[in-house]
């Protein structure tokens, strides 16, 4: 089905397939492998509005943390952003800067990450099957919150 070889398929329980996707930032500092079932292009690969989609370029995918495999102790690697309700961390990668996706352990149980595909090797963005939501409007607590963690008085994030 995939001739792409950074992609294995695999059988899940009632015939649900799944791939492996290699993926990681820019630089390769922090490197890991997302399993997804379905596999692309059938997943469905979330475009939300929000303040911290827009900026940080998302388009996630929501694998439980069971499924995501950090290389080289990859998720310690990472350069972690809070806001908002300041219980959720945005990955980056500390070097290269590349936005890697949200870590959702105080909000989802079990353990889910929200992994940003566009960290996936060989992606091509025009096969990909798109839900759009209108997290700016429908995330609670909604609002636009970019430009205000920031403290300039304090010099440092509110
Ligand atoms: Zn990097």
């Amino acid at each position: 089905m995939s001739d792409n070889p950074l992609t294995t398929l695999a059988s899940r329980g009632e015939d649900q397939q799944s791939a492996t996707y290699e993926a990681g930032c820019h630089c390769g500092y922090v490197k890991f492998a997302v399993t997804l079932a379905p596999p692309l292009p059938e997943h469905q690969v979330v475009q939300c509005n929000c303040s911290a989609c827009v900026r940080f370029g998302y388009l996630l995918v929501y694998p439980e943390a069971k499924d995501v495999v950090w290389h080289n102790n990859g998720r310690a690697r990472c350069a972690n952003y809070q806001f908002n309700t300041k219980q959720l961390d945005q990955m980056f990668c500390p070097k290269c800067g590349a936005s890697l996706g949200i870590d959702l352990r105080e909000r989802m149980t079990p353990h889910r990450y929200a992994i940003s595909a566009r960290a996936f090797y060989g992606l091509d963005l025009d096969e990909l099957t798109y839900k759009k939501v209108d997290g700016r409007e429908k995330a609670v607590p909604a609002g636009d919150h970019s430009g205000h963690c920031w403290d300039e008085e304090k010099q440092e994030m509110k």
